[in-house]
């Protein structure tokens, strides 16, 4: 791959925003990554551009028919001023999958990942110290032909922005308060809740907003079809621990494989403890909580690695967990796999690389 690089001129650099008041997604780098696709051409005119706006034309197929795939990953700066990707070719191999199932094209994994690894060593000084703070990288791919029609689109533009986020818990662990939806759904099986596009996320903001107007952070899906069957939450996968068991729900389709849920079943398997992917109805988590066997719930994902769920809320009742407070499991995972994150400790099974 031909990578051009165009730096930005020095007076146009952005200001850096303040470390302490980061946020999330509100702050971006100087440069981006950008690569297009024509059938018949393949991929072509990769480049490293200051960050700008895109010219696109008002009938590209991604405003009509949401041919729109995304991924989300992490760069972190290290005590040793190293800088760590946390398995990143499997969220480039997942936009591949997202790709496929949207017919849409192939992207080069080897050689995006050495061009975003140049992009951050561009954009190095972007990357937060303060603890907790990472780089949040946001690889996407949108349909770019100007026609009207649904069919697959032969013309595609791949991008790559970076953006510095906050620590997810400045102040420690807060577990949040959730949202059991039996009047909404994400998914179903056949359907496109197993790929990160963009469609998906549009489709949950009215259960948020509703969820968020009576007082909870976050909505948590039943499946579509029986609406029992736990799925995950907004952008999270999610964990539940009942007597000796560790539990989560299985990858049937209509649910996000996430890597942070992935590297949780390894880590937990290497620390000989059981995890069982199967299904499991809300009525079970209930009933586990009566009778004292629950005794942790918490979400996996990228944004905040571990989230412990404080409290269930279904059909008008309020199900407390673990009196609201952190888990064992959740905290010992969340110290472990930020550990290998940021290079502290040596990543078991070579998920991380560093610039
Ligand atoms: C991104 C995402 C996740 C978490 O995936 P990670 O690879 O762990 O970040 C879970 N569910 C949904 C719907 C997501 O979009």
């Amino acid at each position: 791959m031909d990578l051009q690089i165009e730096r930005v001129a020095e007076n146009e650099a952005r200001p850096k925003p303040d470390q302490n008041a980061l946020g999330f997604g509100r702050h971006f780098t100087d440069h981006m990554l950008v690569m297009h696709y024509t059938e018949g051409k393949g991929w072509h005119d990769a480049a490293i551009q200051p960050y700008r706006n895109f010219s696109l034309d008002p009938a590209a197929m991604v405003l009509h028919y949401g041919q729109a795939i995304f991924e989300g990953m992490k760069a972190y700066r290290g005590k040793d001023e190293n800088i760590y990707l946390f398995r990143p070719a499997d969220n480039i191999e997942r936009l591949n999958r997202s790709a496929a199932r949207l017919c849409m094209p192939q992207l080069p994994v080897a050689e995006v990942l050495l061009a975003l690894k140049e992009l951050l060593r561009l954009d190095r000084d972007w990357i937060p110290s303060a603890n907790g703070a990472t780089l949040y990288i946001r690889p996407t791919m949108i349909a770019t032909e100007a026609a009207l029609g649904v069919r697959p689109a032969k013309q595609y533009l791949f991008f790559v922005i970076l953006s510095p986020v906050g620590a997810y818990y400045p102040e420690g662990f807060n577990p949040v308060r959730i949202y059991v939806t039996d009047k909404y759904v994400r998914a179903v099986p056949g359907g496109v809740g197993d790929i990160k596009t963009a469609g998906n996320y549009a489709a949950s903001i009215m259960a948020a907003v509703e969820a968020q107007q009576a007082g909870f952070t976050q909505v948590l899906w039943l499946d579509a079809v029986e609406r029992r069957y736990i799925e995950e939450v907004g952008t999270m996968n999610i964990f539940f621990v009942i007597g000796d068991e560790i539990i989560t729900p299985p990858l049937g389709g209509s649910i996000l494989p996430g890597i942070t849920r992935d590297s949780v079943i390894q880590l937990v398997r290497d620390w000989g403890l059981a995890v069982v992917e199967r299904r499991i109805s809300i009525t079970e988590v209930l009933a586990a909580q009566e009778d004292g066997s629950l005794k942790e719930i918490f979400g996996t994902g990228t944004a905040a690695v571990i989230s412990p769920v404080g409290s269930l809320h279904y059909q008008g009742q309020d199900c407390v967990i673990n009196n609201g407070k952190t888990g064992a499991l959740s905290q010992r995972l969340f110290d472990e796999i930020q550990a290998i994150q940021y290079g502290v400790r040596k990543s078991p099974h070579d998920w991380v690389t560093s610039l």
